[in-house]
C-alpha cells in the first residue's frame, strides 16, 4: 500500500485488521510526511520515539487478536492536552519547559485505545485566538491555497495546528478543543470534519483550561465516519471532572445508518447576517436542499438571542480565564523572569506575566478582571450569564417544538491571509466566531462538515447543531450531509 498516511482511520483500521499493513508502516509514513512539512508549522514537538514503541505494541496487541478501537492509528495531540513527560505549553511562552507528570483523561483513553501519538500540534496561546497567530511557537499554515497565489493562509484557530496537520495528511486525525468554535472553524478553513461534543461528554482533566464553562475537547478528523470512531474513544465519563456526565457512550459509528427521512431540520433566520457572502448564503442553501432530498423537513426557526451571543462570550470567556490563568505566576509552572537585586514576590508576578503571557492573552486576562471586578459585576459577567440562559433558552424551545438538529453555515467566510487580520481591531477577529458561540454557551453538540469551495477554490463548512446527548443523531445527520455533498478536494501539495 501507498501513501499510508493519506488513510482515513477507518481504512487504516481495516487495513490494519486484515493485515495489510502494520503500525509500524503506518506510524514511519505519518513521521516521514510531519518531517517534510515543517512549513506548516502544524507539529511543535514531534515525538518519533513514544510514536514509533506504541505503534510495535500495537501491532503485537493486533497480532494477539486484542485490537481496540483506535488500535495502531496515528494521530496528533494539541498542546493543550497534558501528554506525561512531553512539553504541554498550550503555545505560551509561559509554560516554556513544563513537561507534566500526568496525561490528561482524553489523551489517555486513547493511547488506552491503541492510537499512537506523533506529537504535539500548534494552536493559539491558550486556545484564545481563531488564526493561530497567537501562538509562541508561530504562524501554522494552512496547506490549501487560493488559485495559484502562493500567499500563506490561516488554518484557523485556535486548533489551527490540529487542522492544517489533518488536512494536509500528517496525521490521520487529531485531538482539538472547542470554547467557541476552535474545532468547528479551523476544521471549516481546511476542508476536514470536527466535533465539539455535548458540555461534559468528554473530561476536562489535564486539558489546560480557558474557560472552563465552556471548554470541551473533540475530534478532528478526515471524515464523518472518523470524527464518530474517534468520539467514541475520547469521552465518557471521569470521576477526576466533577462536570462529566454519567452517562453511557453509545456506538457512535453503528448510528452512521444515513437514513435522515422524517427528521427536522431548522433554518435559524438570525444567522443570516448583514454582509454575508453570496456564496456562503449558497451554501447554505444548497445545504437545505441536499438534507431535503434526503428526507428531512426543512423549517425555518427564530433563535432570538443570537445577537447577544458574541458580546456574551466576550465577557464570560474572558472572566473565566482571567481565573484559569492566575496560576501562572513563576511558581508553580514553566517560566520564571529573570529577577532584579532587591525585586519581591510583586515584581516577581508582574515580571513573569508580563513577558510570559502574549498580547492577546493579557487583553483576555484585563477584560476579564474588568468584568469581574466589585464595580461592574453586576453590569457586565451577570448580565452575560442571563444572557447566556435565554440563549440556551432559544435552542430548548426549538427542539421541544420537535427540530432534530440546525443547519448554519460554520463561518462567516473562508480562510483569510496570514497577517491580514493582525492589524485589525481585534472585534474582527472575534467576528469569526459568530455561528459557533452560540452552541459553546448553550452547551451543545456541534459539527462541521466540509461542502464545498469558494470562488478562488478554499473550503467551506457547513455547521449541524443537536440535541444535547444526542451526538450519535447529529453525526448521522452530518453523515447524510457528507454523502449528499461529496467533498473530495484536497489542497495541491506544495510544501
Ligand atoms: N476564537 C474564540 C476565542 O478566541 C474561540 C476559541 C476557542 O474555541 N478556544 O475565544
Amino acid at each position: 500500500m501507498s501513501d499510508l498516511n493519506k488513510l482515513s482511520l477507518a481504512e487504516a483500521r481495516d487495513a490494519l485488521r486484515n493485515g495489510d499493513v502494520t503500525s509500524v508502516e503506518l506510524t514511519e509514513a505519518c513521521l516521514k510526511a510531519i518531517d517534510a512539512a515543517d512549513v506548516l508549522n502544524a507539529f511543535v514537538h514531534k515525538t518519533p520515539e513514544i510514536a514509533l514503541e506504541r505503534a510495535k505494541a500495537a501491532d503485537e496487541r493486533i497480532k494477539a487478536g486484542d485490537a481496540p478501537a483506535m488500535c495502531g492509528l496515528p494521530i496528533g495531540i494539541k498542546d493543550l492536552f497534558c501528554t506525561k513527560g512531553v512539553p504541554s505549553q498550550a503555545a505560551s511562552k509561559i509554560l516554556d519547559g513544563f513537561k507534566p507528570e500526568y496525561e490528561s483523561t482524553v489523551s489517555q483513553r486513547l493511547a488506552d485505545a491503541g492510537a499512537v501519538m506523533l506529537g504535539k500540534l500548534n494552536m493559539d496561546e491558550f486556545a484564545m485566538g481563531s488564526s493561530n497567530e497567537t501562538s509562541v511557537y508561530g504562524n501554522a499554515v494552512n496547506p490549501w491555497r487560493r488559485g495559484n497565489d502562493d500567499a500563506q493562509l490561516t488554518p484557523g484557530g485556535s486548533s489551527g495546528g490540529s487542522a492544517s496537520a489533518v488536512a494536509a495528511d500528517l496525521c490521520l486525525a487529531a485531538t482539538g478543543t472547542d470554547t467557541g468554535g476552535s474545532i468547528r472553524q479551523p476544521a471549516a478553513f481546511t476542508g476536514i470534519t470536527g466535533i465539539k461534543p455535548t458540555y461534559g461528554r468528554c473530561s476536562r482533566w489535564g486539558i489546560v483550561a480557558f474557560a472552563s464553562s465552556l471548554d470541551q475537547a473533540g475530534p478532528m478528523t478526515k471524515n464523518v465516519r472518523d470524527a464518530a470512531i474517534m468520539l467514541e474513544a475520547m469521552c465518557g465519563h471521569d470521576p477526576k471532572d466533577s462536570t462529566s456526565a454519567e452517562l453511557a457512550v453509545p456506538n457512535f459509528e453503528a448510528m452512521l445508518t444515513g437514513d435522515i427521512k422524517g427528521k427536522k431540520i431548522g433554518i435559524p433566520k438570525e444567522y443570516r447576517m448583514d454582509g454575508m457572502p453570496a456564496e456562503i448564503e449558497k451554501l447554505w442553501a444548497d445545504g437545505a436542499e441536499m438534507l431535503k432530498a434526503a428526507g428531512a423537513e426543512i423549517v425555518d426557526i427564530s433563535l432570538p438571542h443570537t445577537k447577544y451571543a458574541l458580546p456574551a462570550y466576550y465577557v464570560i470567556a474572558p472572566a473565566e480565564a482571567s481565573s484559569n490563568l492566575a496560576r501562572y505566576d513563576g511558581v508553580r509552572y514553566g517560566r520564571r523572569a529573570q529577577l532584579a537585586q532587591g525585586d519581591g514576590i510583586t515584581e516577581m508576578y508582574e515580571k513573569t506575566r508580563a513577558e510570559g503571557f502574549g498580547h492577546e492573552v493579557q487583553r483576555r486576562v484585563m477584560v476579564g478582571t474588568y468584568v469581574l471586578s466589585a464595580g461592574f459585576y453586576d453590569a457586565y459577567y451577570n448580565r452575560a450569564r442571563k444572557v447566556r440562559t435565554l440563549i440556551k433558552k432559544d435552542f430548548e424551545d426549538v427542539f421541544a417544538a420537535g427540530v432534530d438538529a440546525i443547519l448554519t453555515p460554520a463561518t462567516p467566510s473562508a480562510a483569510f491571509g496570514l497577517g491580514e487580520m493582525t492589524e485589525a481591531d481585534p472585534v474582527q477577529m472575534y467576528l469569526n466566531d459568530v455561528f459557533t458561540v452560540t452552541v459553546n454557551l448553550a452547551g451543545l453538540p456541534g459539527i462541521s462538515v466540509p461542502a464545498g469551495l469558494d470562488g478562488q477554490g478554499l473550503p467551506l463548512g457547513l455547521q449541524l447543531i443537536g440535541r444535547p446527548w444526542e451526538e450519535g443523531d447529529l453525526l448521522n445527520t452530518a453523515y447524510a450531509l457528507e454523502n449528499a455533498a461529496g467533498f473530495v478536494a484536497k489542497p495541491g501539495k506544495w510544501w
